[in-house]
């Protein structure tokens, strides 16, 4: 049993969700119907590839099938805000520089947890702040491991442990409310049919982003960073960048890992701000709602 490759090109569309709002971006293979007048904001638009991995001969996605109904790419570039997102934290001093810029600007962001971070209870803190100043909490996997998205039990395995794990140092922080946890990006935005049908199943959208340059390269200036989303960046885009390298946890001290990401934050934000792009949470900028978990309390 092999697997296979396929990259799919999103096309720039409005849709109808089966709830009749505005569907997210969606992966789709033909032109969508026309958009009836008055019954479709504009928050669907799509861009960029996306890397669908498929896993066995039986496996075809179809790009207009449930699967991919939520997986969201970007926000509509009519509306002039972006949104900044945050992999493979929670990572000790990393993350609370990235923190600390985000408040002193105002700004929020998402943050992708590793649940194996999250578990070792030096990141509570960490949490606790997201939760308390504005920032929305995703799920990035438990081990960032791309061998556990094709069975669809590892992967709701994974979701479920890094779900329960954010929750348990949130109350160990102190923090009564549990956030709603319902986005899902998955390790390198690695998209397989069996991880889809787990995050379906567990009441996850999957996130994937438009704006990636590479910050995670080592010796890459934070200045080069900030330049080189300020000349890619659009409104409705969703920008990635890393608090963290993986599970390794080496900056509980000092940011060792990740030494320049809080320096791009804080030149970025203003030269986006300059521009009329306001940074805003994931959510608005996808037109979505969080709602509730499916489960795992
Ligand atoms: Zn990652």
């Amino acid at each position: 049993m092999g697997s296979r490759l396929t990259l799919r090109r999103r096309r720039r569309t409005h849709r109808l969700g089966r709830k009749g709002r505005a569907a997210p971006s969606k992966i789709a293979a033909s032109p969508p119907p026309p958009p009836r007048a008055g019954s479709v904001s504009c928050r669907s638009l799509a861009g960029g590839l996306v890397a669908v991995f498929v896993f066995g001969c039986a496996g075809v996605l179809s790009p207009q099938g449930e699967l991919l109904r939520d997986v969201f790419v970007r926000g509509c570039p009519s509306v002039a805000s972006v949104a900044l997102t945050f992999d493979d934290g929670p990572n000790g001093r990393c993350t609370e520089e990235v923190l600390d810029v985000l408040r002193e600007a105002g700004a929020p962001a998402t943050f992708f947890v590793l649940g194996k971070n999250v578990a070792t209870a030096r990141n509570d803190g960490l949490l606790a702040r997201m939760v308390r100043e504005g920032h929305t909490i995703g799920v990035h996997s438990h081990r960032h491991s791309v061998r556990r998205l094709f069975w669809r039990d590892l992967t709701t395995e994974d979701l479920s442990a890094t779900r329960r794990a954010v929750y348990e140092a949130l109350a160990r922080a102190g923090v009564p409310d549990r956030p709603p946890l319902t986005l899902f990006r998955p390790p390198f935005g690695f998209l397989t049919v069996a991880a889809a049908r787990a995050a379906a199943d567990a009441g996850f959208s999957i996130v994937e982003w438009t704006v990636s340059v590479g910050d995670w390269e080592p010796d890459r200036r934070a200045d080069d960073v900030a330049a080189a989303i300020l000349a890619r960046v659009r409104p409705g885009d969703v920008v990635v960048l890393h608090d963290g390298n993986g599970t390794r946890q080496r900056s509980l001290e000092r940011c060792r890992d990740r030494q320049n990401v809080a320096e791009a934050v804080r030149i970025l934000i203003p030269a986006l701000t300059a521009r009329g792009l306001r940074p805003a949470p994931l959510a608005e900028v996808l037109g979505i709602a969080l709602t509730g978990d499916a489960g795992d309390h």
